[in-house]
């Protein structure tokens, strides 16, 4: 029998954020954004839950558009990352993927492809990890026009900073660089918004607006977990209790000795650890579940396993489930007792650990 460390995924739970995301893009189409394995939940199973819904996809590279074709869906894909070998635009015309072209050295590679997928331009509106900045933006369309691309550039991108907070002024100031520097192409379409911008009022999303980590109901929001925006959690991790013990007032549990009972505990040990993902910054107090009451870990998390307090579940038994996240304990929670987001502890998880689906 194999262990029963499982990531379960509610496929159902998924559609329905993405039509939450539908609702608060209002006219807008959305782009299911499905990178890094559909944030941990599996790309294939993912893109075939929302098959029915999405009009398009988008990842950060080749590799996994060619898994949404391999699972059979037909949806133009595109890459937010762009191809990172001139021979990929030929693929990439030929598979009905979208690159983003953001560097003068991927345009040089369209000068020699003797076949042009459909793409997009990306804008450096301020966030300046990729893109063109808008001076430099009517050179690269006349560069487009020569070559004869320009009929196959679909539009423009770009991608928010802050928009996680909603006190910023920076998305609205990037919002206003890109209307600018794209107003002169008002036949094109234009694609601004992750998640975090369709929590944000007032702000435009123009034609595509693409989600991610919303669709999985993790929080695109500082200070706000996913269930307050409305959105479902896609994924409870689960792992069996192994074994239970009283330590004695004054015993330490696990590496380092560090955490030290001040009273006699009754404590089990959980079989996953940072093998399977598990964040080994999630420290003392970090909450997880059993049998639906909530609890906390006790000491450092280990490869294979990690201590939990049954203090507060004393009907648990060994072979019970634990929960690490998911409905009981939120991932933006545990997220936030190891110092990191939604994003890192979802696409994190390793494949040690069974995705089941329903
Ligand atoms: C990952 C990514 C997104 C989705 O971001 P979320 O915060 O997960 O919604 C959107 N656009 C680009 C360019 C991305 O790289």
């Amino acid at each position: 029998m194999p262990r029963s460390t499982v990531a379960r995924i509610d496929l159902e739970a998924l559609r329905r954020n993405y039509q939450t995301a539908c609702r608060r893009a209002g006219g807008t189409q959305v782009m299911a954004v499905v990178k890094a394995d559909g944030y941990g939940h599996g790309i294939g199973p993912v893109a075939s839950a929302l098959d029915s819904l999405v009009p398009k996809f988008a990842v950060a590279c080749l590799e996994e558009a060619v898994a949404i074709r391999e699972s059979g869906l037909e949806q133009p894909v595109v890459l937010l990352q762009g191809v990172h070998a001139g021979p990929d635009l030929a693929e990439c015309a030929q598979h009905d993927f979208e690159p983003v072209l953001h560097s003068v050295q991927q345009l040089d590679w369209l000068e020699n492809s003797d076949q042009l997928p459909a793409c997009w331009l990306k804008v450096n509106s301020g966030m300046n990890r990729l893109g063109f900045h808008p001076d430099e933006l009517a050179g690269v369309m006349a560069r487009l026009e020569a070559l004869r691309a320009s009929d196959r550039l679909l539009g423009f991108v770009t991608h928010f900073a802050c928009a996680d907070d909603a006190e910023s002024t920076m998305t609205a100031e990037q919002t206003s660089v890109f209307e600018q520097a794209t107003a002169p192409w008002p036949g094109l379409m234009r694609s601004v918004g992750n998640s975090a911008a369709h929590f944000l009022a007032d702000q435009p999303l123009y034609d595509w607006s693409r989600p991610g980590i919303m669709l999985y109901g993790g929080s695109p929001m500082i200070g706000k977990t996913g269930p307050d925006l409305g959105l479902e959690p896609a994924m409870s991790l689960e792992a069996p209790l192994i074994s239970t013990r009283v330590v004695r007032s004054g015993e330490s549990v696990g590496y380092g000795a560090g955490w030290v009972a001040d009273r006699d505990t009754r404590m089990g040990m959980v079989a996953i650890g940072y093998g399977d993902g598990y964040p080994r910054h999630a420290g003392t107090n970090t909450p997880a579940a059993i049998n639906g009451q909530r609890i906390r870990l006790i000491g450092r998390v280990s490869m294979d396993m990690l201590a939990v307090d049954l203090t507060g579940a004393p009907e648990a038994r060994e072979g019970d489930s634990v929960e690490l996240w998911g409905r009981t304990v939120g991932v933006d929670e545990v997220a936030a007792c190891a110092g990191t987001i939604s994003y890192e502890l979802l696409t994190g998880i390793t494949a040690r650990v069974t995705r089941q689906y329903r």
